[in-house]
């Protein structure tokens, strides 16, 4: 199992031990990079379409919540004076004088001795003070013996005011209701809603062009010609990146030459990002590091970490526009996943105003081992079960980097540290979780 692990970074290796090497800690790593990001600018858009996106300014309420006091209740609005006393025994007697229903303002005045039958959410009428309820009536006998209702018996001395909701309850106008720097869940939505505004100003999302380079790839849907494999990275770091929030632009495949990789990189100008996958292995001859070289500052990392040793970080520049950041990730398809949720995620939280975030982890107990043979810190796939109040994390079976199934089959990276040769079963274990939606500042 440990043999298969990153065997690209093992045989492009100098042959010295790769813990002399000198490479960064992964807090190093991603210092570095959250230095190059901020969040973005604001954009107006439909409120449904803010879900998940940042308020970019204060919301106030251009209006009372509700405009009037209306009813909580299906019942007799009445003066609370009238019904001193009633009860089922001794009822008060009223005069219904008419009926209002929700969305209709009554133009009727309830005064001494009378009543206007009411429906929930309907605007008190002027005079009223308090709604009793049908069920404290005597409405079900009265039609049951086949009268009329222009007469109401209230059966019950509820207090004065009951069910009904004063103007302004929740929200009066001009009052703060949400401010910059919320993030838009489905409750904001709905407040924003309520309020009747129809857009809002959030931090737009950040476009992230997508590149996997390679000559041995061809796109899923395609015949895969001899000695090809699928690109498994252009759709699952497309799929990262939807999830992290980000608007993904795959521009496809970059064969190993100049040209086309020029060609490619020049579509990605006026992108907010650009992840790459493959090409940026450490003493690797690669046309991919050559390329971005001459058109960028780029920096070749290797990172203590496993998977995801192989790092690249820069700056792509676009005469007469702005740069773009360019994220390296690994080929393999399990390193450019981990590395993604390593240093892509907490990027692209940060462009979208949410701070740098990273998933949630927990504390749980491994049921087999994690073994780690080069000093690095390993993010070991594992599937995770909570049973009685306790979290068990089980690798999966082989963890070579190229084994994207057993990210499948995982929903947790179990972390056994840099400095510890290994991880037995039994052993107590972080784990971030991957398929919590919840995020963590990192
Ligand atoms: P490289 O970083 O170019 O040495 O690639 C490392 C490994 O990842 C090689 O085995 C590649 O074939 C593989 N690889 C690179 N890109 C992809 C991709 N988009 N999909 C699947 N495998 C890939
Ligand atoms: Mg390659």
């Amino acid at each position: 199992m440990q043999s298969s692990h990153d065997q690209h970074s093992h045989s492009h290796s100098h042959g010295h031990s790769q813990v002399a090497e000198d490479m960064l800690t992964v807090e190093e790593a991603l210092e570095r990079i959250m230095a190059s990001f901020a969040p973005l600018d604001a954009e107006d858009k439909p409120i449904l379409e803010c879900l998940g996106q940042v308020l970019a300014e204060n919301v106030s309420s251009p209006l009372d919540l509700p405009p009037l006091a209306n009813s909580g209740m299906d019942g007799y609005a009445l003066i609370h004076s009238d019904i001193q006393g009633a009860s089922s025994a001794n009822p008060s007697q009223l005069t219904v004088i008419g009926t209002v229903a929700a969305g209709h303002v009554s133009s009727q005045r309830v005064t001494p001795g009378t009543a206007i039958r009411i429906m929930t959410g309907a605007p008190v009428p002027d005079g009223a003070d308090t709604v009793i309820p049908f069920e404290e009536t005597d409405e079900v006998e009265r039609r049951k013996s086949g009268k009329t209702l222009d007469e109401i018996g209230i059966q019950a001395d509820l207090p004065k005011y009951c069910n009904v909701r004063p103007a302004g309850e929740d929200v009066q106008e001009g009052q703060l209701v949400l401010t910059a720097g919320t993030v838009v869940r489905a409750a904001e939505v709905g407040v924003l809603a309520s309020l009747g505004l129809s857009q809002a100003k959030v931090i737009r999302r950040p476009v992230v062009s997508i590149l996997s380079t390679g000559d041995e790839l061809e796109s899923e849907g395609q015949p895969l010609g001899p000695g090809k494999i699928y690109d498994a990275n252009s759709s699952g770091v497309a799929a990262s990146v939807i999830s992290a929030g980000g608007i993904p632009r795959v521009l496809g495949i970059a064969r190993d030459n100049l040209e086309d990789l020029r060609r490619k990189l020049e579509q990605v100008a006026g992108s907010d990002l650009l992840i790459t996958s493959a090409g940026v292995s450490k003493g690797d001859y690669d046309i991919v590091k050559d390329v971005l070289t001459q058109q960028g500052d780029m920096n070749f990392w290797s990172v203590r970490m496993r998977p995801a040793k192989p790092l690249a970080f820069g700056r792509l520049n676009y005469s007469g526009q702005k740069s773009v950041p360019l994220l390296g990730l690994p080929g393999n398809p399990v390193s450019a996943m981990v590395a993604f949720e390593m240093f892509g995620r907490p990027a692209i939280s940060t462009m979208l105003g949410r701070g740098a975030l990273a998933r949630p982890m927990v504390e749980g107990i491994l049921t087999g081992p994690i073994y780690n043979g080069d000093g690095r810190r390993v993010y070991a796939r594992v599937e995770v079960e909570f049973r009685e109040g306790v979290y068990y994390a089980t690798p999966p079976g082989p963890q070579g980097s190229n084994i994207l199934t057993s990210m499948s089959r995982a929903n947790g990276l179990a972390i056994c540290p840099a400095d510890e040769p290994s991880k037995a079963a039994g052993a107590r274990v972080s784990i971030i979780m991957l398929d919590w939606n919840e995020e963590v500042a990192v």
